[in-house]
């Protein structure tokens, strides 16, 4: 639904809204508010409002700190949790530099350039996210790892006290205009996950955005912590969030091709073909701390390996089986600690660079790769993902059209932080070592 300026001083006043939270992330994806009165409603409305961004990760130097917000009309939602008189709501903002030019470091613009780039090829993309997380408890004021529940994948079970919760995240998000189309539990203790459905990708970002918030949200309100980080605990399942992505051609699925023994098009494949050749660039992006590298080893249902197969389920790439205008590819690296405008845009960026430089795809794998051995997987030319955040970085350091599509201003400060993430991690000595070295040396 597009609202106008008009609609929403109309809303605001038939609400009886008191409060509007202007929400915009930073560098890192962590969702910011400046709250503002109704009053101040109009100029901010009218981009007119000023906030000092020299204290959010990543934005400016300090002499030129001032930074416009302008909300996007068409993000307006009412914090359903709120009490009804008195309701507070939010709007979504680009953030401008004070001369009217778009704010290199806003996450959401960079993912906006890349839409631009895509629909100057003639491309819309549509995107939708199979997010997951933890549900822990908290000893009253710190959240612990500990989950009451047994439940496993797919569970009904009456002793899971995360089931109330997220019956509760859903109505939430529903309230504030979500499609919710699956929610269940995941295979680990304490692990669930909501679908919603897919939008345009710019849509898509700020629901990633806002579903983070309401989840962890919601979770507190029932004394639980709500957390996205992608592998909570050894030695079980890490959350992943899967991107189910396609692009639209003149209102119709590019991806599809009825003539193609697979159904998918050469956009499709080549498409796959992009992401695969930058997948171990932009996974510094879509798997951005140290904790997500944890997450991708074998054994857990995350990928490893650089493939994409039609039908098996565990390589980077999947192809779900829906044809026509549900074509899709899904990669499954990404984690819900990402950034999810700028995972979309280097995503995106990835995908029409192969449509560029037309990137055949190698052969899907239909064996299980994790049951190869290394040189078989050699002879194939299956790459894997890189190991750790360091890795990552340095790929991501290589690769032209990933830094591009980030802009330099996003990529060296991203860069920097977390060059410095990885070193304050690497001088850590870890339990483990202390219980392998200790005593055998
Ligand atoms: N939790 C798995 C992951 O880390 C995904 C499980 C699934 O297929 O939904 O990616
Ligand atoms: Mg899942
Ligand atoms: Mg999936």
């Amino acid at each position: 639904e597009k609202l106008t300026r008009e609609d929403i001083l109309q809303r605001v006043k038939e609400l009886n809204v008191r409060f509007i939270r202007l929400q915009f992330t930073d560098i890192f994806g962590v969702l910011k508010n400046v709250a503002i009165t109704t009053k101040e409603l109009e100029k901010a409305l009218d981009g007119e409002l000023m906030f000092d961004g020299s204290s959010i990760h990543g934005f400016v130097r300090i002499e030129e700190s001032d930074m416009y917000l302008r909300p996007d009309p068409s993000t307006f939602a009412i914090f359903p949790w709120r009490p009804a008189d008195g309701a507070v709501a939010r709007l979504i903002c680009d953030v401008y530099n004070p001369d009217g030019t778009p704010f290199a470091g806003c996450p959401r613009g960079v993912l906006k350039k890349v839409l631009a780039e895509a629909e100057a090829m003639g491309y819309t993309m549509y995107a939708g996210p199979e997010a997951e997380f933890f549900l822990f408890h908290t000893d009253g004021r710190k959240p612990t790892l500990e989950t009451h529940d047994q439940a496993g994948y797919f569970d009904l079970s009456p002793v899971d006290l995360g089931e109330d919760a997220r019956r509760d995240m859903v109505l939430a998000l529903e309230a504030m205009g979500f499609e919710i189309e699956a929610s269940h539990h995941e295979v680990a203790p304490g692990q669930h996950e909501i679908d919603f459905k897919y939008d345009n990708a710019l849509a898509t970002a700020d629901k990633i955005a806002t579903f983070k918030f309401v989840v962890r949200t919601i979770a507190q309100r029932h004394g639980l912590h709500a957390t996205f980080m992608p592998k909570p605990v050894a030695g079980i399942n890490g959350s992943g969030m899967h991107t189910h992505q396609s692009l639209f051609k003149d209102g119709q699925n590019a991806f599809y091709d009825p003539g193609d023994p697979l159904q998918l098009s050469q956009t499709a494949y080549y498409y796959i073909g992009g992401l695969m050749h930058h997948a171990r660039a932009f996974a510094a992006i879509t798997n951005p701390t140290v904790n997500s590298y944890k997450r991708l080893v074998p054994g857990f249902e995350a990928p490893v390996y650089i493939a994409w197969s039609p039908r098996n389920r565990s390589p980077l790439i999947r192809v779900p089986a829906k044809r026509g205008a549900s074509t899709r590819i899904e990669l499954r690296n990404p984690d819900p600690a990402c950034n999810p405008y700028l995972a979309l845009a280097v995503m995106l960026k990835a995908g029409l660079d192969g449509i560029k430089k037309q990137i055949q795809p190698p052969a899907p794998v239909e064996r299980n790769i994790y049951e190869m051995t290394a040189a078989e997987r050699r002879d194939l030319g299956i790459g894997s993902l890189p190991g750790d955040l360091k890795e990552a970085l340095d790929e991501l350091s290589r690769d032209k059209v990933i830094r591009e599509a980030l802009g330099d201003h996003i990529y060296e400060r991203f860069v920097e932080a977390k060059e410095k993430e990885w070193d304050e991690y690497r001088v850590q000595v870890h339990r483990w070592e202390v219980e392998q070295y200790l005593t055998m040396f």
